[in-house]
């Protein structure tokens, strides 16, 4: 494996990128949009950064890491010579199976083609290509450079060589991989997702504000973020498409999306991306506060 090429370069395309360039793969970086690819880079340059402070890498490590990634704005070309195809575009079912129809008639033949999706069946992905065999799901947590876990998802098809193949490549980039099968959700959001989406219930009947549902969970379950900022962190557009592919796969009411996450997304409080969710977000501070809706 050497040449990588990683499709679409939001939240979790330069994460990607920025893994496999700091290990030296030669990384090819997509996007439709150039405003993206240029913020992925200026993202990633300004994490090395981090890491320099930090003395994790030298100013050297920065320097060779960003000269292993090159962006582009054509599939094609950027899947000529590709080892391996990373998708990591917006979870959208119908663009995904349009990107790999394309990328399976671009990308060589021997080429592995991953899908970085929270949800969407890796086995409906694969049915749309001619290689279903060396599709699989590589599921990267967010921010990237931090979190450890790659879930490797075995579609219906997927080999036990391919397998193997992205579970060392995840080892070889320093992460920890585990192995599961393609089921809604998989593992990591069948479980995370309705915890979510039963905080946003809570906060939704008035069981307690945000901040009250927030400390709950960070003093009473010792998890490092609330529910609810969490969500914002993930986006609450990606949260609901997970819960729909739940309730979808599943079709059991307990998935079903909470309304108040719906029309959120319609009203575009994404979350920290879109600079307000349940909190809002001060560009260039660190500083968070509740909404002003959730205000009380
Ligand atoms: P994002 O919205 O931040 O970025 C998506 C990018 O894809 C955008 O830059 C967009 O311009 C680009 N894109 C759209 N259509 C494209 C196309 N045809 N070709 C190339 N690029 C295209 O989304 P994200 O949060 O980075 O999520 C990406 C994927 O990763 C999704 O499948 C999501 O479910 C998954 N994921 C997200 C998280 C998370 O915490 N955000 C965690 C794990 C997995």
């Amino acid at each position: 494996m050497k040449n990588i090429v990683v499709i679409g370069a939001g939240t979790m395309g330069n994460g990607i990128a920025h893994v496999f360039a700091m290990k030296g793969f030669n990384v090819r970086l997509v996007d439709i949009s150039e405003a993206a690819l240029e913020k992925a880079l200026a993202t990633i340059s300004k994490n090395l950064d981090r890491m320099v402070a930090k003395e994790r890498i030298t100013t050297e490590d920065k320097a060779a890491t960003l000269d292993h990634i090159k962006t582009f704005t054509s599939i094609n070309d950027a899947t000529e010579g590709a080892d391996l195809v990373v998708e990591a575009a917006t979870e959208n079912v119908d663009l995904k199976l349009k990107i790999f129809k394309q990328i399976d008639e671009a990308a060589p033949a021997n080429a592995i083609l991953a899908t970085n999706t929270s949800s969407i069946s890796i086995t409906k992905i694969a049915a749309v290509t001619s290689r279903p065999e060396k599709v699989i799901g590589m599921h990267f947590m967010n921010p990237v450079p931090v979190m450890k876990l790659i879930e490797v998802i075995r579609g219906y098809s997927t080999t036990d060589e391919v397998t193997s193949t992205i579970m060392e490549l995840s080892k070889t980039l320093g992460k920890v991989p585990v192995e599961v099968n393609d089921y809604p959700g998989f593992v990591a959001n069948r479980i995370l997702i309705p915890m979510i989406n039963e905080a946003i219930y809570t906060l939704f009947e008035g069981v307690a504000g945000v901040e009250e549902i927030d400390t709950v969970m960070k003093l009473g379950m010792a998890h490092p973020m609330g529910p609810l900022q969490l969500a914002d962190f993930i986006g609450l557009d990606v949260c609901l498409a997970i819960c729909n592919v739940l309730y979808d796969g599943f079709g059991k009411s307990q998935y079903a999306p909470c309304p108040l996450l719906v029309n959120m997304v319609t009203a575009g409080k994404l979350g920290r991306k879109s600079g307000e969710g349940f909190y809002k977000y001060i560009k260039g501070s660190k500083d968070i506060v509740v909404a002003s809706t959730f205000q009380k």
